[in-house]
């Protein structure tokens, strides 16, 4: 059973940082109980920079008009089978690829590189296009969601990443990204996913203004959505990152750890419908992911052998397969690498 939206607030306002977290660890245990926590091997492919929306909270795109235009790129495909080449000798398993909304690149160019992806790697797993590129997508063909999902799916597309949600509450979206997707619009790309019989997975970028009721709207969303379909495999919470970005220029601190790890617990307890909560080393470093194994997550997201977004907003964190097993370890779990769908375990 989940929390009401007040338990969830009161939750918030609560200074019981340890009994939260305990809270999220029972709940992590009864869906968990072999003790077991999961990391993947995989890559973020950012084909393009360049986009038309100028998210206040992003570092990462370059404009379409002005000087900024120069710095935008797309990637040629035979670079993006380079870079899936080396995932595969490393032992990845996926593919993560998101890019900017790019004015020009038509539904055909997304599917040449998906086929041509899967013609060479066909036991890659192709996780691609957050809800806002395939509303993008969709409009720049004329194209219903349903039929942009169903082709993409077609070329290769296995799994939707759950990229712009940032808060599900058009309150805040209207403030911080004013020209993106709302609310309804990022529900029903996953829900028609869903439908199709498409997994896909929810995130939350905090920390950007938002309000506590915000938050617990946001989480209220996703649990619905999850009971409505069931299609959701993780939640993936994480902090906005400042650096070189619009809103980190009016002065914006990064949340703390103990905010962090709060919402990660209260995210845990909240999302009960949902199997898998993930703790983010990238943009809390190692120990504080560490920590977030015992508020709730159990899986630490990606060895990740290229990321460029939260890069690109400061935040350098790095690490190696042999690090995450040893923090999971070490936090008394025991480590198991997964498949982009939470599938497949290899325990060794
Ligand atoms: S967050 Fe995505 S949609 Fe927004 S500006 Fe950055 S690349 Fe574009």
């Amino acid at each position: 059973m989940s929390l009401t939206k007040q338990e969830a607030l009161e939750l918030f306002r609560s200074d019981d940082l340890i009994g939260i977290g305990m809270a999220a660890d029972a709940v992590r245990r009864k869906l968990h109980p072999e003790g077991v926590v999961t990391y993947i091997i995989d890559r973020n492919i950012n084909y393009t920079n360049l986009c038309t929306e100028y998210c206040t909270f992003c570092a990462f795109y370059a404009p379409i008009k002005g000087p900024g235009r120069a710095k935008g790129y797309v990637l040629e495909f035979d670079e993006i089978y380079a870079k899936i080449q080396e995932t595969v000798e490393f032992g990845g398993t996926g593919v993560l690829m998101q890019g900017g909304l790019h004015p020009d690149l038509k539904l055909d160019w997304y599917e040449a590189m998906l086929r041509g992806i899967k013609q060479r790697f066909p036991q890659v797993h192709l996780h691609c296009f957050s809800a806002s590129e395939i509303i993008h997508v969709a409009e720049l063909n004329g194209l219903s969601i349903r039929d942009t999902i169903a082709r993409l799916r077609d070329a290769g597309l296995d799994s939707i990443p759950g990229g712009g949600a940032e808060i599900l509450d058009d309150e805040v979206r209207h403030k911080v990204a004013r020209l993106k997707c709302l609310t309804e619009d990022w529900l029903n790309v996953h829900r028609t996913a869903h439908s199709l019989g498409m997994r896909t997975t929810a995130t939350m970028m905090f920390g950007v203004g938002e309000t506590l009721e915000h938050r617990v709207n946001h989480f209220q969303h996703v649990y619905d959505l999850q009971q409505e379909t069931g299609g959701f495999t993780a939640f993936i919470p994480w902090t906005f990152q400042p650096k070189n970005t619009a809103l980190g220029g009016r002065g914006w601190d990064e949340a703390t750890s103990v905010e962090y790890l709060k919402t990660l617990a209260i995210a845990r307890i909240f999302l009960s419908n949902i199997e898998n909560v993930q703790s983010s080393w990238v943009t809390q470093g190692l120990k504080v992911c560490q920590m977030g194994l015992r508020f709730g997550g159990n899986d630490v997201g990606s060895v990740m052998l290229e990321e460029n977004v939260v890069r690109a907003a400061g935040t350098t964190n790095c690490t190696t397969e042999e690090e995450l097993r040893h923090i999971i370890r070490d936090a008394g779990f025991r480590p198991a690498q997964r498949d982009t769908l939470y599938t497949k375990f290899f325990l060794n």
